[in-house]
């Protein structure tokens, strides 16, 4: 592991520690604009901007026990690096930890699913993401970027999986999702009914009590999110990210955002997804109690 600077807030040892947030700087399978190996520093140097207290929550994050564990060593191939994030991840998990990985690309999600599937009886996933990467295989590989989402349904059965935000896929991954009866969330759907009423939808169809999240973060509009891998037009909001995060944080047993490739804008799609970490840890603190000393 690397250390330092930490993301911000992340004052607490370990063995104290609720929150756990770890980088991995991976990014060998991305395929149009690599760089996401780039985003956990980037995501760390702006949650300094950021006031330690948050007003709508009612949370300071000073207050919070959550821990930054620096940067993996994520070298050499995928599966390999994909074994390191499951033994990490499990890890976190065994030990009552909540982990927040920043990716890095989408493809590391597979080790995440795979820990949170072996230490939890009864979790599912959400997905936000504008590509369904329901690919068996791509660019040589089955475990690319843009083959995740298959990936992880190895260890999900199709009722405990939903995607949100979805405007991308090839004509075979439409056919597999509709064949496997996946549950997923077109982004025009998003604009005309209203992400309330969509998670509300996905909520009552997924057959699980606990949910792991995983934000590829292409999934917001470029507009808002331009540095990303693989960007695509006519995405979710800001907003939108926001309260399917403040819904799902309450039944998450983990997250990770991913595919943000910082030197393709100016600053904000990091700031962007580092407040959006924040949003998760303080939703999850809201809903689980304050932390002491805060009340
Ligand atoms: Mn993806
Ligand atoms: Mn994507």
């Amino acid at each position: 592991m690397y250390h330092y600077p930490l993301f911000a807030d992340c004052t607490c040892s370990y063995e104290d520690a609720k929150f756990v947030l770890f980088g991995v700087p991976f990014d060998a399978t991305s395929c149009f604009r690599s760089g996401s190996r780039d985003a956990p520093a980037a995501l760390r140097a702006a949650s300094y901007n950021f006031e330690t207290y948050h007003h709508d929550l009612d949370i300071d994050l000073s207050e919070v026990p959550m821990c930054d564990i620096g940067d993996m060593e994520a070298h050499g191939d995928v599966e390999g690096v994909l074994s390191l994030v499951y033994t990490e991840l499990r890890c976190h998990m065994e030990n009552g930890k909540v982990p927040i990985m920043m990716g890095g690309e989408h493809s590391l999600t597979i080790g995440c699913i795979r820990a949170a599937c072996d230490v939890y009886d009864d979790v599912g996933m959400v997905v936000l993401d504008a590509h369904l990467d329901l690919r068996q295989e791509y660019g040589g590989s089955e475990h690319s970027h843009a083959c995740t989402s298959y990936q992880c349904l190895r260890f999900l059965s199709p009722e405990r999986y939903a995607c949100i935000g979805v405007r991308s896929g090839s004509k075979e991954e439409f056919e597999f999702a509709k064949r496997m009866r996946l549950t997923y969330v077109p982004a025009q759907r998003v604009r005309d009914e209203g992400i309330k009423r969509v998670l509300d939808d996905v909520l009552d169809n997924l057959k699980c009590a606990q949910v792991y999240v995983s934000i590829d973060a292409d999934v917001v509009d470029p507009a808002y999110a331009p540095a990303v891998g693989t960007p695509e037009p006519f995405g979710l909001t800001p907003e939108d990210v926001r309260h399917a995060i403040r819904t799902l944080a309450p039944m998450a047993v983990g997250m990770d955002v991913v595919e943000i490739t910082p030197q393709y804008d100016g600053g904000q799609t990091a700031l962007l997804f580092s407040r959006l970490i924040r949003e998760f840890i303080a939703a999850k603190t809201r809903c689980t109690g304050k932390p002491s000393g805060s009340m």
